[in-house]
C-alpha cells in the first residue's frame, strides 16, 4: 500500500529531532513493503484530502503562536479527518495544541483544536529529563526525553497514554503522560520517540494502514535489537534521573 502522512508545520514544530519518527514510520512501512508519501502542510494550506497519518511534532512557546491561529483554521478539516479514521501522532508543543488550549509562559492563550481532551497551563520551572511510561492498555513500556513548560491537565474519563514510572509527565503531579483517543495519540516525549520505541511506532504505522485499507492490518514483526537496546538504555536513564528538577 501507499501510505500518506501529513506533516503540519515542519518548518515551526521539530525540535528534538521530532523529524525522525516520519523516517522510522518509513522504513518500518518500507520493511513490510508500504510505501510512505510525507505532504508537508504548512501554514496557509489547505488540509489535504485522503490522509492517512497527521504527524506534528513539538516547538518553544513563539512557533507555537506563530502556527495555532493557523491551526485553528484548519481544525474542522482535521476533525473530520480524525473523524473518518485517520491517525494522528503529536508531540509536545503539538500535543499542546490539539487540546482546548495552551496558555503560554507570557499568559497569552493559544487556541487548540480539541481532538484530545486536555488543556494546558505553562508553569514557572520546566520539566526536563528522561521519561519512562508504563503503558497498561498494551502491557509495554515507553521511553524518552521531555522538556516542557506546559503542565497539561486531562479531562475526567480521558485515557492517558500511560503511567509514569520515572519523569515529571502531564503535569508532574498526576502521575500520568499523554493521552490517546482511538487513533490519535499525544505525549511530550521526544527523542525522537519512534526508533527507541518499537512497538508504538508500529501501533502508529497499523492504524495509519487500518485507515489506507478499511480494515485493520497485522505487521510482520521486525528483528528490533538495535532498537529494543535503544529502549533500554533510555529507560535505565529515565530509572536513574528522571524527573527531578
Ligand atoms: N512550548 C511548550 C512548553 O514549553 C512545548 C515545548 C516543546 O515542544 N518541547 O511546554
Amino acid at each position: 500500500m501507499k501510505l500518506t502522512v501529513g506533516h503540519l508545520y515542519p518548518e515551526y514544530l521539530n525540535i528534538y529531532a521530532d523529524r525522525g519518527n516520519i523516517a522510522v514510520l518509513r522504513e518500518r512501512a518500507r520493511a513490510r513493503g508500504h510505501e510512505v508519501e510525507v505532504t508537508g502542510i504548512g501554514v496557509g494550506h489547505a488540509v489535504p484530502e485522503a490522509i492517512d497519518l497527521f504527524y506534528v511534532g513539538g516547538g518553544q512557546d513563539r512557533e507555537q503562536a506563530l502556527v495555532a491561529t493557523d491551526l485553528e483554521r484548519k481544525g474542522e478539516a482535521l476533525r473530520v479527518a480524525v473523524a473518518g479514521g485517520a491517525a494522528m501522532l503529536a508531540v509536545c508543543g503539538g500535543y499542546q495544541l490539539i487540546g482546548r488550549f495552551y496558555r503560554d509562559r507570557a499568559g497569552a492563550e493559544l487556541p487548540g483544536i480539541g481532538l484530545l481532551p486536555l488543556h494546558t497551563i505553562a508553569g514557572e520551572r520546566r520539566m526536563i529529563g528522561d521519561v519512562l511510561l508504563d503503558c497498561e492498555w498494551v502491557g509495554k513500556t515507553l521511553a524518552g526525553f521531555e522538556n516542557h513548560a506546559g503542565r497539561t491537565y486531562l479531562e475526567p474519563g480521558a485515557e492517558p497514554l500511560g503511567r509514569v514510572l520515572a519523569g515529571f509527565g502531564n503535569d508532574g503531579k498526576s502521575g500520568y503522560e499523554g493521552c490517546r483517543d482511538g487513533r490519535v495519540y499525544g505525549t511530550y516525549l521526544h527523542g525522537p520517540l519512534l526508533p527507541r520505541n518499537p512497538w508504538f511506532a508500529d501501533r502508529v504505522l497499523a492504524d495509519a494502514l487500518a485507515h489506507r485499507a478499511g480494515e485493520e492490518v497485522e505487521l510482520t514483526p521486525l528483528p528490533d535489537e538495535l532498537e529494543a537496546a535503544a529502549h533500554e538504555v533510555s529507560a535505565a536513564r529515565a530509572r536513574s534521573r528522571g524527573g527531578r528538577y
